[in-house]
């Protein structure tokens, strides 16, 4: 018997409750690996489907987690065996699957990928789907080319933000953070943010077509008004990675004129169905390019027990950086 946390339903009322249950190996679902859970995380997600589910949990009982790493027990597949190093991210494990708040998970291989050289279990979740989508972020204004001057990282004191922050700084750009949370601003400047913008300066919605020309690239989790504005301030030929909806899913008051009339690319960013080979590329640069003693600055503990409260936490945008929950 272990740990799990267990949201289940009350099918009459229709409200979810989320406890420590212990459960037994067997109650497991299928799958080809095992995996001893060391650590899991707490993304935005997760808020979701440790509460009210939001429409991605199929069926309860339900063990939530959409990230884990760990160390495999047994292996029906060749590419792993008992004692490798796995780290899991999306492929809608903890919504659809049982995810990793246990001490124990059953996933198809398919869906692991080997803990890359320099990085432990612990520091993996405190990157994880978060870290790893401000990775792909990073990658994909890379691959369409970062121009000079700052670049923009919206909600920038939660999860992605805080690593798009530090890897941008880390590579050597100027990052100019936008937070709601003044008082997060020391912590943004550790991160290596070399300007705070109060979130009441891009939240106005406005029709002028565009304004000054400010940001060399932008990583936006925040979409809303503020998607909108920012749209219209990139440089010319620059880009916008929208990997978050945290202020709303439509883009308000976007207009047409940032694309064609300055050739502003607005690049899509999933990290759920992300093909292997590019996660492996992603979870790589993760530990050539972000500083360890930044990622380890973002961290707060945490336990199976605290996954509610964190849970309601996270969807009221409340939580600062990264949560690592050991669930042992
Ligand atoms: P967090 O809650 O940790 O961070 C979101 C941040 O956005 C908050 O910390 C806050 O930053 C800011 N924010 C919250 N509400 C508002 C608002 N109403 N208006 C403006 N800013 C707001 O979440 P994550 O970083 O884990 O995820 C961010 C977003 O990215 C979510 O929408 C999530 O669903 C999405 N996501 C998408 C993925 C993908 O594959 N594309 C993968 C992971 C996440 P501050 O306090 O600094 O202002």
């Amino acid at each position: 018997m272990f740990h799990a946390l267990i949201v289940r339903k009350d099918e009459e009322t229709g409200k979810t409750a989320a406890a420590v249950e212990e459960i037994s190996e067997d109650q497991l679902p299928d799958g080809d690996v095992t995996v001893a859970v060391d650590y899991s995380t707490v993304n935005y997600k997760d808020g979701l489907c440790i509460g009210p589910g939001g429409g991605l949990v199929r069926h309860y009982p339900h063990v939530p987690g959409i990230d884990f790493a760990g160390t495999v027990e047994s292996s029906d597949d060749d590419r792993y065996k008992p004692g490798d190093k796995v780290v899991l991210t999306g492929w809608r494990v903890g919504e659809v699957h049982w995810g990793g708040y246990a001490k124990k998970a059953r996933v198809k291989a398919d869906w692991l990928v080997p803990l890359p050289e320099g990085l432990d279990t612990r520091q993996a979740m405190a990157v994880g789907t978060a870290g790893l989508t401000a990775m792909l972020a990073v990658m994909a204004l890379e691959d369409q080319g970062i121009k000079d001057g700052p670049i923009l990282v919206t909600g920038a004191a939660g999860g992605v933000g805080s690593v798009a922050t530090a890897i941008l700084a880390k590579l050597g750009h100027d990052v100019a953070a936008v937070t709601g949370r003044p008082e997060q601003a020391d912590y943004l400047k550790g991160l290596g943010a070399s300007e705070i913008v109060a979130r009441d300066e891009l939240t106005e919605v406005t029709r002028k077509p565009l304004e000054a020309e400010r940001w060399g690239g932008a990583v936006d989790a925040v979409a809303g008004a503020m998607l909108g504005r920012v749209l219209k301030q990139m440089q010319y030929g620059s880009s916008v990675a929208a990997i978050g909806l945290a202020g709303g899913a439509a883009i308000e008051g976007a207009l047409i004129t940032p694309f064609i009339l300055r050739g502003v690319n607005l690049l899509g960013i999933d990290s759920v169905m992300q093909p292997y080979e590019n996660r492996v590329r992603a979870w790589q640069r993760i530990a050539s390019d972000l500083p360890m003693d930044k990622l380890e600055a973002m961290v707060q503990p945490a336990t199976l027990a605290d996954l509610p409260r964190l849970g309601a936490d996270i969807l009221k945008g409340q939580v600062k950086g990264r949560v690592v929950v050991d669930v042992n």
